[in-house]
Parts: C-alpha cells; sequence; structure tokens
C-alpha cells in the first residue's frame, strides 16, 4: 500500500506560531506551537518553521517526502501570486520574498495566505461554512481581520487586500485606528479599542473589577479577563463591549448588502470568550434590516475551529496548488 502523503499548515501570529501536519480530508495527525520571537525577521520565523515541520515529521514517524506542500498564514497583506510580503503592521517581515526564504529552507513548495483570509478558507472547508457558496468571516482579536468567500472562492483584490473589513470606516467622527485612519471598525470593536476604552473610563475614576483582574506584568486586557468581568455584570464592561458589538452588527449590516452572504461567520479570541454575549447583539442588528425582510436569511455564526480555523485553512491553501 502506497504511504499517504500530507500536508502542512502554518500560522505565523504575533505571539506563537503554530502548525499541524494533516491529511488531505483535514484530519490532523501531529500539532506544534512555538513563541513567536520578539525581534522577528524572515530569516528567524523561516527557521522556526523548519525546526517545527522537523519535530512534526520525526514524531509522526514521517520523512520530507511525504510532505507535499505547506500553507503559511501570515498577519498582514501578502501578494499571494509573487509570495511576498506586502505590509505586517505588528512584525518587522514586510518587504520580504518570504516565499523564496522559505521554499529554498524548507525544500518544499509553500503558499502564503493573509490569515484571516485562511481562517475563513478553514471555516468553509471543515467548519461553521462548510457547504456555503458565499459566506463572510470576521475574526477578532487585537485587531479585526477578515476573509470573503463569494461564488465559491476567496476574494484576493488587486492588491492582495481585500476583505480588510477591520479597516472599514464605520464612524468618521470615531477614534484613531491603527492603520492611520479615523474611525475603523477595529478602532470602535477590536480588543484594543475595548482596552483602550475601559482603561480610559477607570482613569476617569468609573468604578470596574477590570482594574483587580488585570495582570500586574502585562497589563493587556486579555479575552479572558472581559469575559470574566461580563460573567461579574461589571456594568463599565457591559456597557463598553454592547458598544463594541453594536457597531459590529452595524457592519455586519453593510457587508451584508455588498455581498449577500448566506452566512457571516464569527471568530477570533474575543468571540471565543464572550461570543455568547456579543453574537446576541450583532445578530438583533442583522435581523433588523428591513430591506432583506423579504429576500432570505443571513445566519450569523460562531467559528467551530476556533484556534484550528488558520492552520486547517492554510492546509487547504497548500492542496489548491496540486
Ligand atoms: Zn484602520
Amino acid at each position: 500500500m502506497e504511504k499517504n502523503k500530507f500536508y502542512a499548515g502554518i500560522d505565523v501570529g504575533g505571539t506563537k506560531i503554530a502548525g499541524i501536519l494533516a491529511t488531505a480530508r483535514g484530519k490532523i495527525i501531529n500539532r506544534v506551537k512555538s513563541p513567536t520571537p520578539k525581534d522577528a525577521s524572515p530569516g528567524k520565523i523561516t527557521r522556526i518553521i523548519s525546526g517545527l515541520l522537523e519535530e512534526m515529521l520525526y514524531a509522526s514517524g514521517l520523512r520530507k517526502k511525504d510532505l507535499l506542500t505547506a500553507g503559511i498564514g501570515i498577519p498582514g497583506v501578502v501578494d499571494t501570486k509573487t509570495g511576498r510580503i506586502i505590509r505586517t503592521p505588528n512584525m518587522k517581515i514586510s518587504g520580504s520574498s518570504f516565499r523564496n526564504i522559505l521554499e529554498k529552507k524548507l525544500k518544499i513548495k509553500c503558499l502564503l495566505g493573509n490569515d484571516a483570509n485562511l481562517g475563513m478558507l478553514g471555516e468553509r472547508w471543515l467548519g461553521a461554512a462548510r457547504n456555503t457558496q458565499n459566506a463572510v468571516g470576521i475574526f477578532i482579536g487585537t485587531g479585526i481581520g477578515a476573509g470573503i468567500i463569494a461564488n465559491g472562492a476567496l476574494i484576493s483584490g488587486s492588491h492582495g487586500a481585500a476583505a480588510e473589513l477591520g479597516h472599514m470606516i464605520i464612524r468618521d467622527d470615531g477614534p484613531k485606528c491603527s492603520c492611520g485612519n479615523i474611525g475603523c471598525l477595529e478602532a470602535l470593536a477590536g480588543r484594543w479599542a475595548i482596552e483602550r476604552d475601559i482603561k480610559q473610563a477607570a482613569k476617569r475614576g468609573e468604578k470596574t473589577i477590570i482594574t483587580k483582574l488585570l495582570d500586574k506584568k502585562t497589563d493587556t486586557l486579555k479575552s479572558k479577563i472581559l469575559r470574566k468581568a461580563l460573567k461579574n455584570h461589571d456594568n463599565l464592561t457591559l456597557e463598553i463591549v454592547t458598544a463594541a458589538a453594536q457597531q459590529l452588527g452595524i457592519a455586519c449590516v453593510s457587508i451584508r448588502h455588498i455581498f449577500d452572504p448566506e452566512m457571516i461567520v464569527l471568530g477570533g479570541g474575543v468571540i471565543e470568550a464572550c461570543g455568547d454575549f456579543i453574537i446576541p447583539i450583532v445578530k438583533k442588528k442583522v435581523e433588523k434590516d428591513r430591506f432583506f425582510s423579504d429576500i432570505g436569511e443571513c445566519s450569523i455564526a460562531p467559528s467551530e475551529l476556533g484556534d484550528d480555523a488558520v492552520v486547517l485553512g492554510a492546509v487547504a491553501l497548500a492542496k489548491t496548488q496540486l
């Protein structure tokens, strides 16, 4: 019997690099992760990915020749044709021909994609958006990334920068965004925006248990802390997360008018932790849209793959190239 062939899926994240080996049907046979170095460079990231692949192959009793291709999710704008990284806001690996560097070291064909795009590809392959032809995924973590499937295919745009829904301007009198614009969805509903609003209110003297819950060392407001505060009916947190969810709902209404999707999948760390609070608010906004009242449904569904969406999407991408 001929031995199975496998694919690698890698998610290069701001805090960790995660990898899987999977079959063509998406069965995960091994998984590994490693922290992302603070001073990440294309060379350093490549060495880590190479090490992770070796580790997974060894642990699974496989060799390099059992591996067909690798898909790699990048937190930024990627030119999928040339494999160049155009922009990575939170990491210094932009401007590099990353695919060439990877292929030289790994000696297998590598395909690069934006992480949120791949997350949506994963959800469509094996997650919440299975069997859909038109679906949108919005992933709310520190920032907000997204992926759009239209007529069965991922939209990449003319520069690989399509579906950057986190930077749609929702309020032009809103707060400044990390991208330089004013009032982007991310600046209203991303985790960093929620953190900014809660900390500002606490500074003004508003009472919140968040000040007690914050990790004294890092001082970052993780999604898990938000969840705790919501569970404890912390008024300030309830108010600010509700406002963020409403902005997300407004964005979903507009997204629906552009793409008429069957489904909008919501995922990412904030949704993993606080989805049961946020999703009903988003649903309500979308259901109130009178335009679609006699046209049809658009369900608002939580991600089913969670942390595995990007790595499985990377495998889905890797599979397309054979
Ligand atoms: Zn922005």
